[in-house]
């Protein structure tokens, strides 16, 4: 079966906490599958809204942020083809105060709903900021509590797990996914989230030179031992 056609009606569940951890982190990847067919659903924890970058020259502050940002990741969502975006309104920089059991809860909620092949999420200390970490640990205990039969996977930065030995991890922990033929896409989703990125220069030149600051490959550590590992470059 061509991987176009397995892909189909694959329903995916990714579980971040700020706009543009979907595009900066994995945005290939999302592209890659919604393209293929598959249907995703992303949960942003919060807004943003503590940002520090605010527009450049800034333009944004704390009040009119939240809504700047949420507008940026819709559009950000339209072009990457993520077909459902939640809102969980948890205060931007607050997720790791919430409380667990709670959010927990609502995780499960949508796991259930859902039924995702595959649950996206940060690795609950390697996401490197404490809103992933508190929110990558969330989806993680949802995620086992439900039973989870399709995979989990937790997100990664750059390349950094083509040496999974540096994080206690081996090369079967990872699945690399080639995102080659959608980094045009995910450069537009960077562009879309226009006020984190007006300060980065390199994402304002021409294309082809803006590209060549991509990789080829995203990465992703299995997240479940118990699923018998289907293929190293793909999710599914
Ligand atoms: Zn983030």
């Amino acid at each position: 079966m061509k991987t176009e056609d397995r892909n189909k009606r694959r329903k995916l569940l990714a579980v971040f906490a700020h706009p543009d951890d979907e595009t900066f982190i994995c945005g290939g990847t999302l592209a890659k599958y919604a393209h293929e067919g598959a249907e995703i659903t992303l949960v942003s924890a919060t807004r943003g809204e503590m940002g520090r970058r605010m527009g450049n020259p800034p333009y944004l502050n704390r009040e009119t942020m939240p809504a700047a940002r949420e507008a940026e990741l819709r559009e950000a969502c339209g072009i990457l083809g993520i077909a459902r975006l939640h809102f969980f309104d948890i205060r931007d920089k607050t997720v790791e105060f919430c409380d667990a059991a709670l959010l927990e809860a609502r995780i499960e909620a949508l796991i259930k709903e859902i039924e995702p092949d595959a649950v996206l999420t940060f690795h609950e200390t390697l996401g490197g900021h404490p809103d992933h970490c508190a929110i990558g640990k969330a989806a993680t205990n949802a995620y086992l509590r439900c039973g989870g039969e399709g995979g989990l996977y937790f997100i990664t930065f750059g390349n950094a797990m083509a040496h999974p030995e540096r994080f206690g991890y081996t090369r079967k922990d990872v699945v690399k996914i080639d995102v080659s033929a959608h980094n045009r896409t995910k450069l537009a989703a960077f562009r879309a989230h226009r006020c984190q990125t007006e300060i980065d220069e390199w994402v304002w030149l021409p294309d082809e030179e803006a590209l060549s600051y991509f990789g080829n490959d995203e990465y992703f550590l299995a997240g479940d031992r118990r699923v018998p590992r289907r293929s190293p470059h793909h999710l599914f």
